[in-house]
Parts: structure tokens; sequence; C-alpha cells
């Protein structure tokens, strides 16, 4: 079968380095690690495996710095243990088509979005599991590269076929339809975002980005934080739009912005020297969906003093940001990686599947392109060419490349 991965080789990270210098076409091409190539359609492993056959699979922002080995060697994620080869595709619907005698609560025929992705205590069965897995933070486990998967090749959620742990899927809800599945993994992201730094009542809140992430936040909010004040930075009309939609109240980036977010919060507005501009006052939470110097430090400066800001962008860069906010105005800085298990004991997914089926989003707004797995260039330019693409989610299909059998 055909799939989609990168291979993690120091030779492939350089050759890269020097690619990115040339244009898009030269990132997708044999210099990069990305592999678009025939691998074996895998096999489950132990009888606590399960087998899927993909339908779709969103692509995410983060497939996209894989693709492009967009990771700077110097930080923390780069140096972490265990994988050479990883197979892209994560935010996937697929039904299973095979199980093992021990595998679980699943049955051939259940539809399934995929939970724990990266290799955790779970898949690797080592007992007793990390603190982190234990408390079903898998995103955090100790473990990573101390022990192999069963196999290397067991596909993605852009291959016709993947093989899961009894642990990795989440089956969908019973009436749930396809494109409403798709959203499920990100918005458990955006689920665990909200409930990392939840809004009381009253509350301004300020989401920065509205891609999907930043949009699935609004959404979450709206829902699980009714009663805050909701305002976001978009960077192209089509994103504010959306936002306007989900009741968020769209900021524009433009000069004179420190001024126009005193406005809109009530903050006192102070400039020193060298264009250094503060707001003493603000929004009393932030959610980062951009990640970089810029939005972060924003974050720290337009957030009030006790404030907290949530980093949930994904970024890849060592950066340098001015850090003196987070203890002059007793800032509480934290952030997510995808999802987990919240404080209420409920999973992530299992917040997100409630959200998706009140309808806190309408998924044909959502998935706004389609693309069959073989044409994943184009998808990929899609997704870098959103002010004249308007993308917001693009769905990869997967299901009519699985042969006929
Ligand atoms: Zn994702
Ligand atoms: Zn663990």
């Amino acid at each position: 079968m055909k799939a989609l991965y990168f291979e993690n080789r120091l030779s492939k990270v350089l050759a890269l380095k020097v690619a990115q210098h040339f244009r898009l076409s030269s990132m997708l091409g044999p210099l990069s690690a990305l592999r678009y190539a025939d691998v074996p359609e895998p096999r489950i492993p132990n009888p606590r495996w399960l087998k899927v056959r993909n339908l779709a699979c969103g692509l995410c922002g983060t497939d996209l710095h894989f693709m492009f080995m967009d990771m700077d060697p110097r930080c923390f994620p780069a140096a972490m243990p265990g994988i050479r080869k990883k197979f892209l595709g994560h935010e996937l619907v697929g039904e299973v088509v095979e199980v093992g005698v021990d595998a679980g609560d699943f049955a051939v025929g259940d539809r399934v979005a995929m939970r724990i992705d990266w290799p955790s205590c779970a898949q690797l069965e080592i007992e007793p599991p990390c603190a982190a897995c234990a408390a079903g933070n898998y995103m955090l486990c100790q473990n990573l590269g101390t022990k192999e998967l069963p196999l290397e090749d067991v596909g993605g959620g852009f291959s016709p076929y993947m093989v899961m742990h009894r642990a990795q899927p989440y089956k969908v809800p019973a009436g749930m339809d396809l494109d409403c599945a798709l959203l499920l993994e990100p918005m458990a992201c955006a689920a665990h975002a909200v409930l990392k730094s939840k809004p009381e009542p009253g509350e301004r809140v300020l989401v920065i980005g509205s891609g999907t992430l930043g949009l699935l936040i609004m959404a979450a909010l709206r829902t699980l934080a009714p009663e805050a004040e909701v305002a976001c930075m978009a960077r192209y009309p089509f994103q504010a739009r959306a936002a306007q939609g989900l009741g968020a109240e769209a900021i524009e980036e433009a000069p004179g912005i420190y001024r126009r977010m005193a406005d809109v919060t009530g903050a006192r507005y102070a400039k020193g020297y060298l264009g250094n501009e503060i707001l003493l006052g603000g929004f009393n939470r932030i959610y980062d969906t951009v990640g970089n110097d810029e939005s972060i430090k924003h974050s720290l400066r337009w957030v009030k003093g006790g404030g907290s800001v949530v980093l949930a962008g994904i970024n890849f860069k060592p950066g340098r940001i001015d850090y003196s906010p987070v203890w002059c105005q007793e800032v509480s800085l934290t952030g997510i990686n995808c999802h987990g298990t919240e404080a209420d004991g409920r999973t992530s997914f299992d917040v997100a599947a409630e959200l998706l089926q009140a309808g806190c989003v309408r998924p044909g707004d959502f998935i706004t392109h389609r693309f069959p797995l073989r044409k994943y260039k184009q998808a990929v330019k899609t997704f870098l060419s959103k002010r004249t693409s308007e993308a917001i989610k693009i769905a990869i299909d997967v299901a009519d490349e699985s042969p006929a059998r």
C-alpha cells in the first residue's frame, strides 16, 4: 500500500535545510524527509492489536512541520528519543476490519478515530506505566524510546490501512457522521486548551490565530464558558468571518494594535523607549494558537496581571522573547500538547465528542477542501496558500486508494 511517512535521519535534516532556501516544490521533492511510497500492508502483531481501514484524515499544521522537517535540532522535541520513521496522519476516521482476540472493546465494523498516536507506555506495553500515562496523559509519557513497537510499519491516517494497539483508538459515537468524526481529534486539542484554563463568567478572553485550532477553541469556549467575552485575532478576512460566526469579536492585526487592545479591554496603554509598548490590565486569558515569538510576546503583554496564557500553537524553533511579563505581572504561562485526560477524569476525546454532538460547529463549514491521497502535494499547497484558497480544514480521502478486495 502507498503511505505518507517521514524518515528522521540527520542526512535528511541537513539536506532539507539546504532545500528550504529553494522552492516549495523542492521541499516536497526527493531531498525531503517525506516519503510517499509503498510499504507492506500492516498485520496485527499480537492479540492486543486491531487493524483499521482508513476512510479519511484531516491535514494538520503539525503534519506540515514533519513533512518539511521544520524542526530546529536544538528544540526540546528534537531530542526526544525513539522515532526513526513516523507515519503521518493523526486526524483520521477508519473502520475496524480485524481484531485480535484480546483487542478489548472493539469489533469489526466499528468506526474509530485515533486517540493515542505517539508511542507511549500503552502501545509499548510497559508495566507499570509511567506516572503520566497512568494519569491518562500519554503525550507526556516518560518512557519514549525505551522499547520498540512490535512492528515498524504500522501505517497512519495517510495510508489505506493501519494497525493500532487496543489503547489507541477512540470509538466514534453512534450516529456521528464522517465529517463530524474527522473533527474529533482537533476538537480534543481545543477542549484540552480551554479546560487547561477555563474562563470564569464575565471574563474577557482572546484567541490568537483563527485557523482550525483557534476556531475550534472559540467553538469550545462558547459551550464550556458561555459567559466569557471572546475576541480573536485573524490573519485573513475569511477567518474573521468564521470567528464572528462562532460569536467572537475579530480584531485586525494593524498598526496601533496595542492601543486597540487597551480600548477593547479597558486597560492602560503605556510606551517606553525603543517602541516598547505594554498594557496595564488586559485580557483575563489568552489562548495562543500561533506560538511564535511575536504571538507569545503579544500574549504576555496583552494579558492582565495575574492572568493566564495557554500556549497551544506548535512551533519547533527556539525563539527570542522577553519573558519579563511572566514575573513582573505574575502571568501563568502553560501549554498543551494535543490532548489527554481532563481534571474531571474524562478524556479530552470524550469532551470533544460531547461538544460536537451538541452541534457546537457545523462540520460542513470547517471542512473546506478534499483531496485524494495521491494529490497530497496539492493539499499541502492549498494549506500553504490560505489567503487565496480560504482553507480551514483540508480532508484527505484515503478510502479510494484502497485496493478492491
Ligand atoms: Zn492535528
Ligand atoms: Zn508512559
